[in-house]
């Protein structure tokens, strides 16, 4: 039997219609605006995101830094979640590439207007650089996945645009978030000026990110893009992929939430493991060694010559991530394997 891989939700496979999808895909020179099914892909999501248009992108690393480059002049402020993806795992492109400073607010994934409004720093003051942009992260990864508020986003945003601030939502979960609270995305992404997705995690494309806003935003998006290497040619072929993830595999987003809260269950089982089953709302689960247990490092490996596959996200935390290549009954199984190490004394 394979290993039992919970890393990422990136690392599932295509499966064999959506290789079908991919073969069968028209497909043409996108700079030429002339991929049909980039331009489907792009309609049908902006449609989705309740937004007026949308533009392909490789990843969602380059949607974030586009989006930046778009909202922001180099030397402004941004405000964003703290342990948000831009600072953690972008290898320092914000500040390199759009210029700007962040400022890291709130905690556990979320923050409030008031932590907003304290971080932001008005426009023409001669010392300190103004805000200009915030960004709020939905789901949070390295808060485990949690859901950003969305009355609480909603007050954020209107105060932002009181103050001229633009607002973005890093959505590369976004469908994980809307499935989790069972509001349609657009709703979730409507007082943001851009948003991103991402279709290579919960939705298992091979790759592909898109950013959506206003015509003007995107115009704009369009040639940050290709200053960025960005711009492809016949993209389509990831198009296709992303259509049929759109279409088949977002409703089936509950069951890795639900596959997700029984590793969590099964894992708080051991006293060696420290699980906030409530705060498991999508497809990611936290995971804290207390005292006496193998450390992060110690029990990836471990549970790695035993089959399942983790990732160590700090001294003694481990991430596990649920996707549509692991079934509940994988999921049961990691939980019993890896709660049975912990058991076992550190090295
Ligand atoms: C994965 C992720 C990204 C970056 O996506 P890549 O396609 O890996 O570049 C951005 N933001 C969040 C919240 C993510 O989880």
């Amino acid at each position: 039997m394979g290993a039992i891989d919970l890393r990422s939700d990136t690392v599932t496979l295509p499966s064999a219609s959506m290789r079908a999808a991919i073969a069968s895909a028209p497909v043409g020179d996108d700079q030429f605006g002339e991929d049909p099914s980039v331009n489907r892909l792009q309609e049908r999501s902006a449609a989705i995101l309740g937004k007026e248009a949308a533009l392909f992108v490789p990843t969602g690393t380059m949607a974030n830094q586009v989006a930046l480059r778009v909202l922001t002049r180099p030397g402004d402020a941004v405000v964003l979640t703290r342990e948000s993806h831009l600072v953690w795992y972008e290898a320092g492109a914000a500040p390199a590439n759009a210029g700007v400073q962040l400022t890291e607010v709130g905690g556990r994934g979320t923050f409030t207007r008031e932590e907003f409004l304290s971080a932001c720093w008005p426009p023409g003051h001669l010392l300190s650089p103004p805000t200009t942009c915030l960004v709020i992260e939905n789901t949070h990864n390295r808060a485990g996945g949690v859901v950003f508020p969305a009355a609480e986003a909603a007050r954020i945003c209107a105060a932002a645009a009181d103050r001229g601030v633009r607002a973005y939502l890093d959505g590369a979960r976004l469908w994980n978030a809307a499935v989790a609270v069972g509001c349609p995305p657009a709703e979730l992404a409507a007082p943001f000026d851009l948003v991103s997705v991402a279709f290579s995690k919960g939705l298992g494309a091979p790759g592909g990110s898109l950013l959506a806003g206003s015509a003007d935003l995107i115009r704009t998006a369009t040639r940050y893009r290709r200053m960025s290497g960005g711009a492809m040619r016949q993209v389509g072929f990831f198009a296709a992929a992303a259509l049929h993830a759109l279409e088949h595999n977002m409703a089936r987003l509950a069951d890795d939430h639900a596959n997700a809260r029984r590793l969590a269950e099964g894992l708080a089982a051991s006293a060696r493991l420290r699980v906030d089953v409530d705060r498991v709302q999508t497809n990611i689960v936290m995971v804290h060694l207390v005292e006496g247990a193998p450390d992060a490092a110690q029990l990836v490996q471990r549970a790695k010559e035993a089959g399942v596959l983790m990732v160590a996200f700090g001294p003694r935390t481990v991430r596990a991530v649920t996707h549509l290549d692991v079934s509940a009954q994988a999921c049961l199984r990691a939980a019993e394997v890896v709660a049975e190490l912990a058991e076992a004394r550190a090295a």
